[in-house]
């Protein structure tokens, strides 16, 4: 059934009509493998591999990996790169209804963004112990002070997420030693 989600997210995007009418929560783990694509694709581009997803009723309109280097920019985090394509798709800086699915779990920024955009729910992979903002570090997502509230599911593929970061920091220092 989740056949389709080994495609590449380019198509996957195009043709929205294979998409399943809803993300269901056994879908998490296929959608992280779609988000882990993005984050090859920044390790392959020098950036540190961080990927994300944002999800409408079962169909990606946004998609990113970290661009700092890229772009030259501070605020180029996966999370922020797939939220400015959605809310772009969509027409919203709203985006009502819509889960995020992030290889780790988001910085502070990227935590400000999602409550920002209201994002209705958010699935990462890995926990951020350096900058994690949904507990690790701090707690902004879902902080008591704030009206928004979001639904949290951590840990979906949590291992293949932190490992594709620790070999790519590995390597770094391979690099840098020689
Ligand atoms: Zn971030």
């Amino acid at each position: 059934m989740l056949n389709f989600l080994r495609q590449p997210a380019t198509l996957f995007m195009t043709d929205t009509k294979k998409n399943p009418a809803d993300m269901q929560p056994g879908d998490d783990a296929a959608w992280m493998e779609l988000a882990l694509e993005q984050a090859r694709l920044a390790a392959l581009a020098g950036e540190v591999p961080v990927g994300a997803l944002v999800i409408r009723q079962g169909e990606i309109i946004g998609q990113g990996h970290n661009r700092n280097l890229l772009d030259n920019d501070p605020t180029a985090h996966a999370e922020i790169v797939a939220l400015r394509q959605a809310a772009a798709r969509v027409g919203n800086h709203r985006l009502i209804g819509c889960t995020m699915v992030a290889t780790i779990e988001p910085c502070s920024m990227c935590a400000g963004a999602l409550i920002h955009a209201r994002i209705a729910r958010l699935v990462y992979g890995a926990s951020d112990p350096k900058a994690g903002a949904a507990g690790s570090t701090v707690q902004v997502i879902n902080h008591p002070s704030l009206n928004h509230r979001m639904e949290v599911t951590a840990g979906v593929l949590a291992d293949k997420c932190s490992e594709i970061l620790q070999q790519f920091f590995r390597r770094k220092r391979q690099q840098t030693s020689r």
